[in-house]
């Protein structure tokens, strides 16, 4: 099947007539044909999104809530379908394709209910005749650039707080991934959103993408991906004046302490690393572990992973799915060489030797120990299914290694010691931190990030994604 942009409230083919195969990471398969667009195309999508926007805007809170709220019905009754088809195209299991797609769902869900919020505060005046208030107005056409590693979750956070804020938006989806958003536009086609309210444009970053932050009548982009992309596209979007928020990478810490429940933190290491092949940016990629248990955890660890199925993402007894595509995998190899030059490999480390496995991109479950502290592993986002393992002395060593990275994105710890929990929460630098829990994993409704090099600009979703979204208005209303 041959799929098309949306613009303007039409499904549109490219101008040049140019597409790309989607393919499925596990073997190969087509999974349908979507544009290549071309700067011509991104420029229609953005001048629908400028002339939407005067009656987007003037749309109370609760009319706009509505389209999200429809879009999110059809999604529920499309769950299993749009979950599946999430996973084909990723290769992350059918369980994390089904829950991602929930997750959309909840999104939708919540930036509906957040219509009905405050959105300003009312401030005593220092003149007793004036009404002294803010308010917040939508910045305009926003651009949404979104990666393939979350193919439907990031498009929704970004998009729906967009949308129901009072802006009008153009996205373009990871090439890689482009039918899970197409399922999102689609739910908001059928739920009858007004023309051009939201554009998408399928095709390159370095076409649709650039032009979106070229273009003077997007106001705002934000962007989920690489630091390499992230930094370009800040400074020349800075340059343009425009606002901007950049998700980017991470080198997510786990500390597993000598008090842990040495069972559980195992399985939240593994979790943490290993699910969704390793790409997630929030994954876990150095566990550090107190002297005292550190053979004991080493062992256990590498013995559940060898039982991990690594496999075909729509058969239910999988746990690892392929990486998305050739140059991933190659990336993911590269980086496993350079470990097995600087440490000691205890596991995985291949690509696996099943026949029916061959036409994937699939590699092993890797740990890695005797780790130096200026390996590339050590500092280097992997984007796979690789740990590296570090002995430490005690906490002190250990939150000082958790904090040696350019990143900040996310760190967990497992101790049954709530004082050094505490101190934890106080020391890491990060934006999301987790006691007893796995690195990975966000709900819906919380601000998410990171800082250091993993963010800037303000924090997505629940709350504080108004701050992004938004512009504060201070009102003096004087008495005549
Ligand atoms: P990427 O290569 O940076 O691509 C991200 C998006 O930017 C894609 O849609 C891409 O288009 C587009 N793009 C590429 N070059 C562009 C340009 N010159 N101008 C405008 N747009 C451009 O990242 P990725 O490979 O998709 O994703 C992996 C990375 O994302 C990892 O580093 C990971 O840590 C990070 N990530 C961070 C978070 C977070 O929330 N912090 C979440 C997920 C992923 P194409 O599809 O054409 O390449
Ligand atoms: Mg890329």
């Amino acid at each position: 099947m041959r799929y098309a942009n949306y613009i303007n409230g039409q499904w549109k083919q490219p101008t040049l007539g140019e597409y790309r195969e989607n393919r499925s990471p596990h073997n190969g398969e087509s999974l349908g044909e979507f544009p290549s667009s071309t700067v011509e195309d991104a420029r229609e999508a953005i001048i629908a999104s400028k002339s939407a926007f005067q009656s987007w805007k003037k749309l109370s809170f609760q009319q706009r809530a509505a389209y999200l709220q429809k879009a999110a019905d059809i999604l529920k009754a499309n769950l299993q379908e749009v979950g599946r088809d999430l996973t084909q195209e990723e290769g992350k299991t059918l369980a994390e394709g089904i829950g991602e797609t929930q997750r959309a769902i909840s999104i939708l869900e919540y930036f509906a209910g957040e219509a009905r919020q405050p959105v300003g505060e009312v401030f005593p005046s220092g003149n007793p005749k004036t009404f002294l208030y803010t308010t917040r107005t939508p910045i305009g056409p926003v651009g949404l650039i979104t990666p393939w590693n979350f193919p439907i979750a990031i498009p929704v956070w970004k998009m729906a707080p967009a949308l129901v804020y009072g802006n009008t938006v153009v996205i373009k989806p990871a090439d890689l991934t482009p039918k899970s958003v197409y399922h999102v536009v689609k739910a908001f086609d059928e739920a009858g959103i007004p023309p051009g309210v939201l554009n998408c444009v399928f095709g390159r970053g370095s076409v649709v993408g650039n032009e979106l932050v070229e273009h003077p009548f997007i106001k705002a982009i934000s962007f989920t991906g690489s630091n390499q992309v992230g930094n370009q596209i800040a400074q020349l979007a800075a340059s343009k004046g425009k606002k901007v928020q950049m998700e980017l990478g991470g080198k997510n810490p786990l500390i597993v302490l000598a008090d842990a429940d040495l069972e559980k933190a195992v399985e939240i290491a593994v979790s943490g690393a290993f699910r969704s092949t390793g790409q997630k940016c929030t994954a876990t990629s150095r566990v550090i572990v107190e002297e005292s248990v550190y053979e004991t955890f080493r062992d256990r660890l590498v013995e559940r992973t060898k039982t991990l199925k690594t496999g075909n993402p729509l058969q239910e007894d999988t746990f690892i799915g392929p990486a998305i595509s050739q140059s991933q995998l190659d990336g993911v190899l590269a980086m496993i060489e350079a470990g097995k030059d600087e440490a000691t490999l205890l596991c995985g480390g291949e690509v696996p030797a099943e026949e029916e496995l061959k036409n994937g991109f699939y590699v092993q479950p890797t740990i890695f120990e005797n780790v130096s502290p200026d390996a590339r592993i050590t500092r280097e986002e992997i984007f796979g299914p690789v740990i590296a393992l570090f002995k430490v002395k005690n906490y002190e060593e250990a939150v000082e290694m958790a904090n040696d990275t350019e990143y900040g994105l996310s760190a967990a710890i497992c101790t049954n010691n709530l004082s050094v929990a505490q101190k934890f929460v106080e020391d890491i630098e990060v934006g999301l931190v987790h006691v007893n829990n796995e690195t990975a994993g966000s709900e819906p409704h919380v601000p998410f990030g990171g800082c250091k090099n993993s963010s800037t600009g303000s924090r997505e979703q629940g709350k504080t994604a108004i701050d992004f979204y938004t512009q504060v208005k201070t009102v003096y209303l004087d008495q005549v």
